[in-house]
């Protein structure tokens, strides 16, 4: 290991005593805020991009009322082609007065995300905990601040290149899991940010966003390790799934799965040219 590593495994808060651990000898956790165990056990070395289940196209544009695509597209209009038509501005203000789904009832705020737009790399987790519901801003408080090591740590600029955002963008009562009723619901506006924002490379974080990404029930651990191939719109984006920093965090040990995760996303990104 060169200096360069060891500080970033130190910036991860990984030890030295993980050089020495067998990852096999033991099973392997989910990446999920709940901390569910994982039955499966970590799926083979850094792989080759594969071709993983691909998302919905995103349809054509039409003009709505951002106000009124948060309520009722209208007749004759589906709700997700509506919110697929919408500019960043009015995908912005659709979210921030949405009332489509139960969670609106206990928000403080909504967390459309933050970062650049058009962005190099986009991160997506679950839904806004209890900090990021007071503050209306993504992965705050401690969770935030190993996400912001991990990416330094791969010498990712968090404000300058990434944009951040979750799959629910209205925090589920207590941090329950989100429902699915309530993915679905919310999903069409994180995938017309994706197709706004063009991201070179996203990277997954927790089992709710890979779930509802890749459209799988597959767990976190047979999902990370490998690159999987993205649609949005016309383009095909890299994905890499990894472990949800809130996670991490209970589960110190799963770090160093996590930085071999974001490595090969940093070496997927760097082979993009
Ligand atoms: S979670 Fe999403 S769909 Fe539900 S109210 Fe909030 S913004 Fe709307």
């Amino acid at each position: 290991m060169d200096d360069r590593q060891r500080r970033a495994w130190a910036a991860l808060g990984i030890g030295p005593a993980w050089l020495l651990r067998d990852p096999s000898a033991r099973a392997e956790a989910d990446g999920v805020a709940s901390g569910e165990a994982e039955a499966t056990p970590t799926s083979g070395p850094l792989s080759e991009p594969t071709t993983e289940p691909i998302s919905e196209p995103i349809s054509e544009p039409i003009s709505e009322s951002p106000m009124v695509i948060a309520r009722s597209p209208g007749p004759g209009v589906r709700r997700d082609t509506a919110i697929a038509g919408l500019s960043w501005p009015a995908l912005s203000e659709a979210v921030s007065g949405c009332r489509a789904c139960g969670l609106c009832e206990g928000r403080r705020n909504t967390v459309f995300g933050t970062g650049p737009n058009p962005a190099r790399w986009m991160l997506v987790g679950e839904a806004p905990g209890q900090q990021e519901d007071l503050s209306g801003e993504p992965f705050v408080g401690a969770a935030g601040q190993l996400l912001d090591q991990m990416l330094r740590a791969i010498g990712v600029d968090r404000a300058g290149e990434t944009f951040i955002a979750n799959v629910l963008k209205c925090r589920p009562p207590g941090n329950r899991d989100p429902r699915p009723e309530e993915v679905a619901c919310c999903e069409p506006y994180l995938l017309r940010q994706v197709e706004l924002l063009q991201p070179r490379l996203i990277v997954v974080m927790g089992r709710f966003a890979a779930q509802s990404l890749l459209r799988t029930d597959a767990t976190v651990g047979s999902l990370r390790g490998r690159v999987h191939a993205w649609r949005a719109g016309d383009r095909e984006v890299p994905l890499v799934v990894t472990y949800h920093p809130a996670y991490l965090l209970r589960n110190l040990p799963d770090k160093a799965k996590a930085w071999a995760d974001l490595r090969l996303a940093r070496r997927t990104f760097d082979a993009l040219g």
